[in-house]
């Protein structure tokens, strides 16, 4: 079998399998994990009681359940939570109805810590579960949005409240009123102001975000770099 660590960012390799990845290496990820300062708030010990099983979508379609993964860190199973770090937690679809859990657990967040560590170590798992939303990404970060016009339908949107059922009985109205460009596509969005973009291009540069998406996908992050180079000197910002 392969080997599984490739410092500075140990790279675990999907060839490895599970129970060849060294324990050291597994240590090294669930520390990070324990060591985040959210996570003393996520988890208060588990009842087994299964009522975040029975609240979580993904539970119901996928063999995925938010019980095992608040078992198995209060255990501190390492290399169970491993397993889940490389498998299980992809499936969460971060919708947080497990907050109903009577002990006050947040396994939702337990499995965004364990993503985030995921990601910015480059686990290939966190690579191949992230690399359908990169254009996604790429969308979002260069033009400050993802939804266009035509995507605002009651049915698609139905957590978004009356206004998209407003918006969507109006669309003629709206498309009129909007620039021409966004009209009648799902391949461009509303006009977001350049100066909108460059701040949250700034935001996501500070706080690490842009990092880890590098890790998950280093094109994405170079043609980003490229696209937002000329923006920012439009603004007179220099990095
Ligand atoms: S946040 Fe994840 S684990 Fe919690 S209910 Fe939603 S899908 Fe399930
Ligand atoms: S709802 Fe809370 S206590 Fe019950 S199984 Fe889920 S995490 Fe454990």
């Amino acid at each position: 079998m392969k080997t599984v660590t490739e410092d500075p960012y140990m790279k675990v390799d999907r060839v490895a399998g599970h129970e060849d990845v060294e324990r050291s290496t597994k240590e090294s990820l669930m520390a990070e994990v324990f060591a985040d300062p959210r996570f003393p708030h996520y988890l208060y010990g588990c009842y087994e009681c299964g009522i975040c099983v029975a609240a979580c979508p993904s539970a119901r379609f996928y063999d995925f359940s938010p019980r095992r993964v608040a078992q198995a860190a209060a255990r501190r199973d390492i290399d169970l939570m491993f397993q889940q770090m490389e498998e299980d937690i992809w499936e969460c679809s971060q919708c947080f109805s497990c907050l109903r859990c009577p002990r006050g657990n947040n396994p939702g967040g337990i499995i965004t810590v364990m993503r985030e560590v995921a990601v910015k170590n480059g686990l290939h798992s966190a690579q191949e579960a992230l690399q359908g939303y990169s254009r996604i990404i790429f969308k979002i970060m260069s033009t400050g949005t993802q939804v266009s016009p035509d995507m605002l339908q009651p049915d698609a949107f139905p957590d978004w409240g009356p206004e998209v059922k407003d918006v969507s009985e109006n669309l003629d109205l709206w498309r009129r009123a909007l620039p021409p460009e966004t009209h009648h596509t799902t391949k461009t969005g509303w006009a977001v102001a350049d100066k909108t973009i460059v701040e949250l291009y700034l935001i996501w540069l500070e706080t690490g975000a842009l990092d880890m998406i590098r890790q998950v996908d280093e094109g994405i992050h170079m043609i980003l770099e490229e696209v937002m180079e000329e923006r920012l000197e439009d603004e007179g910002i220099e990095i």
